[in-house]
């Protein structure tokens, strides 16, 4: 059986790398995007496209998609996780940070559905799984523009999955807790990373991406007919 293509942003690091390693373990042909290629070259796939692109760039992301698809077949499945979290107070952040989270976690995740959804109605299958996060289903002040774009891709995610389900098509949201990912280091002010980070060290890292990778997997490999709509996971220990 020929498997169908699978891509995945944010592929260079975290959630996204683990899932293109599982994938990969599966037999899927790949087509990994992200910005820094060394890093996905670095992975070392087989059957698998890298390409340099940077999600916000709606026109660069459909273009590698249909390269791909042009080399694999139909795209069966996209893992929407490319991210950042510029964890603030709002009363101090620059905006410019609220603007590039808005870019890269709310236009990023809907150019990725743009690229293959309407490919995948009109076939009758396939599979959106977006990354979300915990912070998309309860708020916490000192992270809110995170919230609020998470709680867009939750939103936007399930009124997707509504008009696409007519078409044959899933769409999951997968929302983790803590995980020690390259994520938090992102963080400008040094100050809230190094609260953040004690906090994700207090649950010695939390998640690993792999135990991310392995449910988005569990959704993935689901009969066609069953449409898990959302996981949340977390560490055991984690209270909020
Ligand atoms: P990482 O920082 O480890 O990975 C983020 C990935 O996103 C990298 O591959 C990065 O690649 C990519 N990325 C960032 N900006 C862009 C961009 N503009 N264009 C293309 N790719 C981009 O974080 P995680 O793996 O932890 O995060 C993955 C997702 O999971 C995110 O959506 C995050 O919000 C979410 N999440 C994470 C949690 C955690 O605790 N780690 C918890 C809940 C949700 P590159 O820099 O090479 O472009």
């Amino acid at each position: 059986m020929t498997l169908g293509l699978v891509v995945i942003t944010g592929a260079s690091s975290g959630f996204g790398a683990a899932c293109a390693r599982w994938f990969a373990e599966d037999g899927h042909p790949l087509l990994l995007l992200a910005r820094r290629t060394d890093r996905l070259e670095s992975l070392g796939l087989p059957k698998t496209m890298s390409r340099p692109v940077d999600v916000t760039d709606r026109a660069a992301v459909v273009t590698a998609v249909r390269e791909a698809e042009a080399e694999f077949g139909p795209a069966d499945a996209i893992v929407n996780s490319a991210g950042v979290m510029l964890t603030g107070d709002p009363l101090e952040q620059d905006p410019v940070e609220w603007d590039r989270m808005i870019d890269v976690n709310v236009r990023g995740v809907l150019n990725g559905v743009h690229a293959v959804l309407p490919g995948m109605a009109e076939r009758g299958r396939g599979t959106i799984i977006n990354i979300s996060s915990i912070a998309g289903r309860k708020t916490f002040g000192s992270n809110a523009i995170y919230c609020a774009t998470k709680a867009a891709v939750h939103a936007a995610s399930e009124a997707v999955r509504e008009m696409a389900a007519p078409h044959g098509v899933r769409v999951t949201v997968i929302a983790p807790g803590y995980a020690a990912t390259e994520l938090s280091s992102h963080i400008t002010d040094a100050e809230t990373r190094a609260a953040y980070q004690a906090a994700e060290a207090s649950l010695e890292g939390g998640l690993s991406a792999d135990d991310v990778a392995r449910a988005i997997l569990y959704c993935y490999r689901q009969p066609q007919n069953v449409c898990i709509r959302e996981i949340v996971l977390a560490d055991t220990g984690q209270t909020i």
